[in-house]
Order: C-alpha cells, then sequence, then structure tokens
C-alpha cells in the first residue's frame, strides 16, 4: 500500500513537472510573448497549423527542403498555404543586398535582349571569370569577351549555363570554398545591373515584385557605386541616388505606398582607410538625404575579412545607426556580435554564431537587439546544414528579437521573402503570433523616422486584418 502510494506521488510529480517544462519550452518564444491575437487570428493560427501539420505529414520527416532549398523550391511553391504566405503582408525587407535582390531569369533575358552587352567566354584569369556582363561604350573590347546575342545563336543552352553561374545550385555544394564561387556571381552581373539603361529597369522589375509580395518598403544594402552611362561617362555620387529615386517614383504609380532606403556599405575586405573614407562619404549623403540613407554596414565574407572591431575607429564616426553583419558564421572565434554590440549596433545581420556566447544573447536580449536571419542564405551558403537545425529557433524562444531577411535571394534562387517566411514557419514550429511580430519587427525596427513608420504600421495593420479574413475562409 505505501509502495503504491509513492508510486502515485512519483507519478503526480514527474507528471506535473513535465506538464510545465512543455509549457515553458513549447509555448516560449519569448520574443513574441507580449503581443496578443484577436479571436480571429486565433482562428487563423489553427487554420494555417492543420494545413502545415497535413503538409510536413505527407513530406515526412526526411524531406529534401530542410537540406537544400535549391533541389525542393519547384514542389514547396506548388503547395496551396506556400500560396497564402505569398499573400501574407510582409511589412519591410530590411536584409538584402541591392547586385542579388532581383530576378536572375529576368537578368539574363534582359542581357540576351541587349545587343551592347558583352559576355566573358573564355578561361578564367585574375580579370575574368566565365560568364561576366559588362559593356564597352569606347569600343575596346578586351580578347575573350563576345557580344551574347552571337554566342546565343551558336549555343543554344546559353540561358541555362547562365542560370547556373548565376546562382548557387546542388552543383555547388561540393565545392571546397563555396564563397569563392559565391563572390564570383557578384563579379559577374556587377558591371551589367550598374549599367544605366539596365539599373534603371533591373531595380524597377525588382522593386515592383518585391512590392507584390506585399512588402511595403525595402532597405537596400549597396555600396552606392558609381554608374556607367551610355557614353562610356559614369554618373556623379547625387546622381546614383536621384537614380533610385526615380526608380521608387515609377514603382509607386501601381505601388503607392512603397518605400525605398538605403543601408550604404564598405567591405570588411578593406584597409581602415578605405572604410573611414566611405564613412564620410556616406555621412555626406546622410546630410544631404536624411531619410533616404538609414543605416551602415560592411559587408563580404566575416572569416577572410577584418572584424567589426578592427573598423571601429571608422565606424564610431558614422552619422547613420549602424546595422552590422555580425556571427554569419559558426566559428567560435568568431566576435562580430560582441563587437557590433560595443558599437551600439541597433541590428546585427545574421547572427548565427550566437549560440556560443550565452551571455552576449542575454546582452541582446536586454537591449532589445535586433536580428536581421537569413535563413536560406544560412543552409546555401553551408552554416546550417538543416533548417530545423538552425540556432535563430532557440534565440526565439529565449526573448532575442528577429526578423527575416532574403540576403541575396537571386543568389539562392529565391524570389523576395516568402521563400524565407514559410521555410522557417514549417521548419521551426512558429505559431502565428511569432509570424507576426518578426513582421512588425520589420517595421518598429525599420530605419524610417517616426512619422513614416507609423504609416507604415497603419497600412501593415489594415493589410494584416485582411489577409486573416482570408485565411479563416479558406
Ligand atoms: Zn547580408
Amino acid at each position: 500500500m505505501r509502495l503504491r502510494l509513492f508510486f502515485l506521488i512519483l507519478i503526480l510529480f514527474t507528471g506535473c513537472r513535465s506538464n510545465s517544462e512543455y509549457t515553458i519550452i513549447s509555448g516560449g518564444f519569448r520574443f513574441s510573448a507580449d503581443l496578443k491575437l484577436s479571436p480571429a487570428e486565433k482562428r487563423a493560427d489553427s487554420v494555417l497549423n492543420a494545413r502545415r501539420k497535413e503538409l510536413l505529414t505527407r513530406k515526412g520527416d526526411n524531406w529534401s527542403l530542410f537540406r537544400s532549398f535549391t533541389s525542393t523550391k519547384a514542389e514547396l511553391q506548388k503547395e496551396d498555404l506556400y500560396a497564402i504566405f505569398k499573400k501574407m503582408p510582409k511589412g519591410g525587407l530590411v536584409h538584402v543586398h541591392a547586385t542579388a535582390a532581383g530576378d536572375v531569369d529576368w537578368l539574363i533575358s534582359f542581357a540576351l535582349s541587349m545587343p551592347e552587352c558583352f559576355v566573358y567566354w573564355s578561361e578564367e584569369n585574375a580579370s575574368y571569370t566565365p560568364g561576366q556582363l559588362a559593356f564597352f561604350p569606347d569600343g575596346n573590347i578586351p580578347p575573350g569577351w563576345l557580344p551574347i546575342q552571337e554566342l546565343a545563336h551558336s549555343d543554344p543552352d546559353l540561358k541555362t549555363k547562365l542560370f547556373r553561374l548565376y546562382t548557387l545550385g546542388p552543383e555547388d555544394e561540393n565545392l571546397p570554398d563555396l564563397w569563392i564561387e559565391f563572390e564570383k556571381i557578384f563579379k559577374r552581373v556587377g558591371a551589367f545591373i550598374y549599367y544605366k539603361p539596365v539599373f534603371i529597369s533591373y531595380f524597377k522589375n525588382s522593386l515592383e515584385s518585391l512590392a507584390s509580395e506585399g512588402i511595403q518598403f525595402v532597405e537596400l544594402r549597396t555600396s552606392l557605386g558609381k554608374i556607367l552611362n551610355e557614353d562610356g561617362t559614369t554618373t556623379t555620387d547625387e546622381a546614383v541616388i536621384e537614380l533610385y529615386k526615380s526608380v521608387v517614383t515609377v514603382v509607386r504609380a501601381s505601388h503607392p505606398f512603397f518605400d525605398l532606403r538605403i543601408i550604404a556599405n564598405a567591405g570588411r575586405g578593406g584597409t581602415l582607410e578605405a572604410v573611414g573614407d566611405q564613412v564620410q562619404r556616406i555621412n555626406r549623403f546622410k546630410l544631404q538625404y536624411p531619410e533616404m540613407i538609414v543605416g551602415f554596414d560592411l559587408v563580404g565574407e566575416e572569416a577572410k575579412g577584418y572584424s567589426n572591431g578592427y573598423f571601429s575607429p571608422a565606424l564610431l564616426n558614422s552619422q547613420a545607426p549602424l546595422f552590422l553583419h555580425g556571427g554569419e558564421s559558426i566559428s567560435a572565434s568568431n566576435h562580430n556580435i560582441g563587437d557590433a554590440v560595443n558599437l551600439n549596433a541597433p541590428r546585427i545581420g545574421h547572427g548565427i554564431n550566437l549560440f556560443f556566447f550565452p551571455d552576449l544573447e542575454k546582452t541582446l536580449i536586454a537591449n532589445k537587439t535586433l536580428l536581421e536571419l537569413c535563413p536560406i542564405s544560412n543552409q546555401e551558403l553551408q552554416y546550417v546544414p538543416d533548417f530545423r537545425l538552425h540556432p535563430a529557433l532557440g534565440y526565439l524562444q529565449r526573448g532575442v528579437q528577429a526578423t527575416l531577411g532574403s540576403d541575396d535571394p537571386a543568389f539562392f534562387q529565391s524570389l523576395g521573402l516568402t521563400d524565407d517566411y514559410f521555410v522557417a514557419y514549417l521548419s521551426w514550429n512558429l505559431d502565428l503570433r511569432s509570424i507576426k511580430k518578426l513582421v512588425l519587427n520589420s517595421i518598429t525596427y525599420g530605419g524610417q523616422s517616426y512619422p513614416a513608420q507609423q504609416v507604415h504600421l497603419d497600412l501593415f495593420n489594415k493589410r494584416w486584418e485582411e489577409f486573416i479574413q482570408c485565411v479563416n475562409m479558406q
């Protein structure tokens, strides 16, 4: 009898304990705990959750999506649940790089339509890499360059070959250094995009496509480099910003509330002096265009470039807030997140390796520092082998604030933000409250001033209500 009573107490005790642990862990997306869902939102949460359960049961635990977005994306994008996420209002896209923000298929077709466009189609050398695009208004064509239309005439597979050269895919998975290939893509398409007639069409197409995915504003990371004119001259510094502004005016004809902001950047492979010069240049822009220039950042592979701390003397002079890449790494010796915190950065790009530094995580939570998470980028660049193993899930559970970005979607065969939200929803067991918080954070942590921020919040709330109604009619 005594023994039976002992076991009864033991069962009750352990049962209670496991229940309370379950509550803490499973319901514990602390970063979104302050949001209260309406009854309609709770119904929508159940609708989406049931659909996710059906999809994941049908695909099984070994679904290739978790380990390879590029080989599964076509199948993924046919799902009804994906179509719902495509319609979801997404607030701001606050982590995306200009050269990789568009659509590679569009880029190839546009290049093929231009008789003056040349492609390098010879052996790799220090200056050029196969598939590199350029224009030569002065008529001096270096060896190895061909008019792209001439090459297309003799090679019917050119489009497919170029697509492989301008994107990462399964064929690149076993490369010894993926970043070398990744950076070659920037080299291949950079001079093409920054040719004035292409620049205008490319950004018009890219921004319209983002706006039609429910993105209200974009904070574009760019060095604001000069643009080549058709007569061979280059634009002045101010003309580059004016060009961006003129593109936004065109986009607003079909998306009246759309906004574009710039996070100017410098390369972390450069010298302290070069970064200092770029900070001063951007400070001048910030004075001239205070609403347009919203941040400053360092870009490039963290493992090979200098740390955020190394550039502190230059970065401390920035008049724009520091939205620094940090922790795009799985190395315990990478301290870029800590450096960014020391530099009072309100937002940090990626933050993958935060799991090595629990005290730093507490600081991020206390300071309400935002992580710009980029799940597809992290998988494609092989920092995270499986979306379900992404450490961000733990960060969100413990209360680190975050939003989602797409980083370099064109090069990852992705478009916009739907793909990132969808894989995060499927892989991290997020509830609708957390999805909404990720989106809201993109607005409340955005670089725009208060009145503009309120306009975007009001617009988002209206669109969100319509979205919830739409989900509940499914
Ligand atoms: Zn980035």
